[in-house]
């Protein structure tokens, strides 16, 4: 899933298929599509940021219960780099405000929970059936 962090107002936003803002609002982004972003207002402003979805749900699954000292579960999350393919800058807020809001991808990916949630949900549906 991809970020956007302000360097004014220090804000981070999680990018969607509606445009979102900072606190600020100097900056803002939107997803164009699954892996592309297209980012409003000053460039020299605008952090987009990467987390990797994999790692971020296992480090869900891997949550610790306890606090053990450390700083709990790691995922890998990165900096995109200032020209990247991905990331289309000085982009026009008009072109994406009424746009339809496919499925979100990153329910592609599910946590054990999620998992273990669907199989009881669809044992219970058999159970209404029988
Ligand atoms: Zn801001």
């Amino acid at each position: 899933m991809k970020l956007l962090y302000c360097k004014n107002c220090h804000d981070i936003i999680k990018l969607q298929y509606t445009p979102r803002f900072c606190r600020c609002e100097r900056i803002g982004g939107v997803y164009v599509n699954i892996l592309d972003i297209a980012v409003f207002g000053e460039k020299k402003l605008a952090v987009p940021l990467g987390i990797a979805n994999p790692s971020f749900y296992k480090a869900i699954d891997n949550q610790p219960i306890e606090d053990l000292g450390n700083n709990g579960e790691v995922f890998l999350s990165f900096i995109i780099p200032k020209e990247c393919s991905r990331v289309m800058y000085d982009a026009d807020i008009k072109d994406y405000e009424k746009k339809e809001v496919p499925i979100q991808f990153t329910m592609n990916f599910k946590t054990k929970a999620d998992l273990e949630k669907e199989k009881r949900n669809e044992t219970s549906r058999q159970k209404v059936s029988e």
